[in-house]
């Protein structure tokens, strides 16, 4: 059995980028275990005076949009400048039987075998809260190991890119050339989310329709309010795979957390973003121990069946649980 490292163990591990202490650090956030919640905020709190550093960005596209093969191009574009760069993913599916629809594992191989970078599979966690709640911790604890760039990847399901949105700078919303968005089932609450917009694939056969598309989405995003006031969210063609135009898109990002900074708007996004992430966490807690509390049990049973035979309407039930779990 491996010996716990102490808490002064795994920030100087962390501080001094040693991988093992930063899997052993993201394996504690991670945990879903109730023992490990008081060291790992023990954790966070010590490491987060050294956070908040990196250029934070999350992508997201359905699977098959080429997520992986344009992180692996971006990412190894970045490392090669002698940036540091850790993907983390968001897959709420991940946690489910059937496997993952990110299906990590295969993922990233060069950019994870690349010393400056850092591939992290999505945590499972149940609901996307968890995953998410935990996918912010891990980026907090990379930006105390000293990573530059952040990225956070997700699929475009349940709700998991507000989620991500809610935690970056920047969010990159990768597009295929085909068009008309039932095609790619992406809402357009996703496309009112991007900052940047690329349609990847534009390659052989392939360019004119992401011409086309890249066409089409402009003229759409004219009509959405910008993801960032003072922001107009360009769309770009690229090849993930011949890494046309990845260039392109890293300046577009940059070009985008710049705005965000002159008008001041990235430290106002990033204090609005850390509030909620405490709320979203308190209503987590106690939706938590009110199931768990035994005032709460033992008065569920009997409203619930008053409940299914209608001898009393639902709200009522709902109040006597509410007060019971308060009046205590
Ligand atoms: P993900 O599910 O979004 O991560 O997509 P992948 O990166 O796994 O890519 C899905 C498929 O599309 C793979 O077969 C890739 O080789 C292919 N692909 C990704 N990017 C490009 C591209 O720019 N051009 C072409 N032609 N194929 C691509």
């Amino acid at each position: 059995m491996r010996v716990e490292l102490s808490i002064d163990e795994l920030v100087d591990g962390v501080r001094s980028s040693d991988r093992a202490v930063l899997g052993r650090a993201l394996t504690l956030v991670e945990s879903n275990a109730a023992r490990h919640r008081a060291r790992a905020e023990a954790l966070l709190t010590r490491l987060l005076p050294f956070s908040g550093r990196a250029i934070r960005v999350g992508i997201t596209g359905v699977p098959g949009a080429g997520k992986s093969t344009f992180l692996e191009a971006l990412g190894t574009r970045l490392t090669g400048e002698g940036k540091r760069v850790a993907v983390l993913a968001v897959d709420p599916t991940s946690s489910k039987s059937g496997g993952s629809i990110l299906g990590d594992k295969t993922r990233m191989a060069k950019l994870s075998r690349d010393e400056r970078a850092f591939v992290r599979p999505s945590p499972s966690g149940g609901a996307l809260g968890g995953v998410a709640r935990k996918t912010r911790e891990a980026l907090l604890v990379c930006e105390a190991a000293g990573f530059d760039v952040v990225i956070v990847e997700t699929v475009g399901v349940g709700q998991s890119e507000t989620a991500v949105a809610a935690m970056v700078d920047t969010f990159v919303l990768l597009w295929l050339p085909s068009s008309g968005d039932e095609l790619q089932g992406i809402k357009r609450g996703i496309v009112e989310l991007a900052d940047v917009v690329v349609v990847n694939k534009a390659d052989g056969e392939r360019i004119a329709a992401a011409e086309r598309a890249s066409s089409e989405l402009t003229a759409a995003l004219r009509y959405l309010a910008p993801a960032t006031p003072g922001w107009t969210t360009p769309v770009l063609t690229a090849s993930a795979l011949e890494g046309t135009n990845v260039d392109a898109v890293w300046r577009a990002i940059e070009g985008h957390r710049d705005t965000l900074q002159r008008v001041g708007e990235l430290d106002r996004r990033r204090r609005d973003q850390e509030i909620a992430a405490m709320w979203s966490a308190v209503e987590s807690e106690l939706r938590h121990r009110l199931h768990a509390d035994p005032a709460v049990r033992a008065l569920a049973t009997q409203l619930e069946r008053d409940v299914a035979s209608r001898a009393i309407p639902a709200a009522v039930a709902a109040s006597r649980v509410a007060d019971a779990f308060t009046q205590r």
